[in-house]
């Protein structure tokens, strides 16, 4: 018989000369099972996505319930239903009262997408500015955003009219002109390594821009949903962005993002043109109840109250001294080798040894912890006794 793998490798199109190939059968909590019986702690939580675990009953439940009532019904925007609206509401009522209108999409990159069109046509300016080693997306227009050559070079032509600036550098924060009609803005800059401004550098980006008349976007795709120990990462800042994109956590391991601005903003997409984003399966009522389902769940369980201790507990019992940085907020944590090479050698002993860490896109050399925030102080421990061995063995 045919095996999964050679199934995979034949028919499922690749994007990685080396991928993982783990082959897993379930997932609970903070463990992945795979084909063999073997028990994996999730240390990536599928990359910022299973903030409350795999599988959380609640979640699940959720599902089921909603796949009984209705699956699909029609294109975004247009009838009205109750895990769809809910969601709206729950996303605003924990929000800034200036953030008072959500978009449902399907993903982080559609988010931004959207978010592009939407700055445009609310600004009327052309300039979208964003960083050096920022992700915001794969999509052309998110990628037209992304902060390094060697992944956009061979898509070109992208889209026109973006700059990418130097990330933390208040100097840098000149570039942004009238001409700009937004700065798209990680509030840590999670695929450069965990890279963590400081709170005076995002408070004068936020002054420059209203100075400017340029929006401010915060893509929170990967901080959002109390990864970094509060709900939002702005809130540690004391800014408020004018647009929010959501997507990753939102969805307790459902598809499921969001863009949020003021009302009056998100005005512009139904006028001149009238459907000025459309989506099939944006704000679907599975996804839609599953990330109510989440968002409650991280409150009804405190879990993001627990966030800044358990990133301590990482802090007592990582041998971090070892490496040549490590660096965290909350449970987003990195640590910097001398290579790729060493970090590869660290993080496959780790997979050998069943925990699951990864790399960065543009950070090979460092080490990526972001567990599910539920993850307890034993398997804290347990995980970090793995990744020092590791590191004893390979440094
Ligand atoms: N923005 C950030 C900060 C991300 O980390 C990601 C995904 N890694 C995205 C956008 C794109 O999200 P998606 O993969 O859901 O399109």
């Amino acid at each position: 018989m045919i095996s999964q793998r050679q199934l995979f490798l034949s028919h499922v199109a690749q994007t990685s000369p080396a991928p993982l190939l783990l082959e897993i059968v379930s997932a609970s909590g903070v463990y992945l099972h795979d084909i063999n019986g073997k028990k994996y702690i999730d240390l990536i939580a599928g990359i910022s996505v299973s903030n409350i675990g795999h599988c959380h009953p609640k979640v699940v439940k959720a599902v089921q319930e909603q796949a009984e009532k209705f699956m699909h019904l029609l294109v975004y925007g247009e009838y009205v239903y109750a895990p769809q609206t809910l969601l709206a509401k729950a996303l605003c009522d924990v929000l800034p009262a200036q953030l008072d209108n959500v978009y449902l999409v399907n993903s982080g990159t559609e988010a931004t997408e959207a978010a592009i069109k939407l700055v445009k046509r609310y600004s009327g300016r052309a300039e979208i500015i964003s960083f050096k080693k920022s992700y915001h997306g794969s999509t052309t227009g998110a990628l037209s955003l992304m902060g390094d050559e060697y992944f956009k070079e061979n898509f070109r032509p992208l889209m026109p009219g973006t700059k990418q600036i130097d990330y933390g550098k208040l100097e840098a924060l000149e570039s942004i002109t009238r001409q700009t009609a937004a700065v798209f803005f990680e509030p840590i800059q999670a695929e450069s390594g965990i890279s963590i401004p400081s709170i005076e550098y995002v408070q004068a980006l936020r002054k420059r821009c209203d100075e400017m008349g340029a929006l401010l976007v915060f893509d929170e795709i990967q901080t959002g949903f109390g990864r970094t120990g509060k709900l939002f990462c702005f809130e540690h800042y004391d800014v408020v962005p004018d647009v929010l994109l959501l997507a990753k956590g939102m969805g307790g391991g459902m598809p499921i993002g969001a863009f949020i601005a003021n009302k009056s903003i998100m005005h512009c997409l139904s006028e001149n043109p009238v459907l000025g984003h459309i989506t099939t399966f944006g704000g679907h009522p599975v996804t839609a109840a599953a990330a109510l389902a989440n968002l409650s769940v991280l409150y009804s369980e405190n879990i993001i109250d627990q966030v800044e201790t358990k990133g301590r507990c990482f802090d007592k019992y990582l041998h971090h001294q070892k490496a040549i940085s490590y660096r965290r907020k909350g449970l987003m944590i990195a640590l910097q080798f001398a290579d790729f090479e060493t970090n590869k050698k660290i993080i496959d002993d780790c997979i050998a040894h069943g925990v699951i860490t990864d790399w960065f896109l543009f950070a090979p050399d460092c080490l990526r912890i972001g567990p599910p925030l539920i993850i307890n102080e034993n398997e804290i421990e347990q995980s970090c006794a793995i990744i020092n061995n590791a590191m004893t063995r390979h440094l």
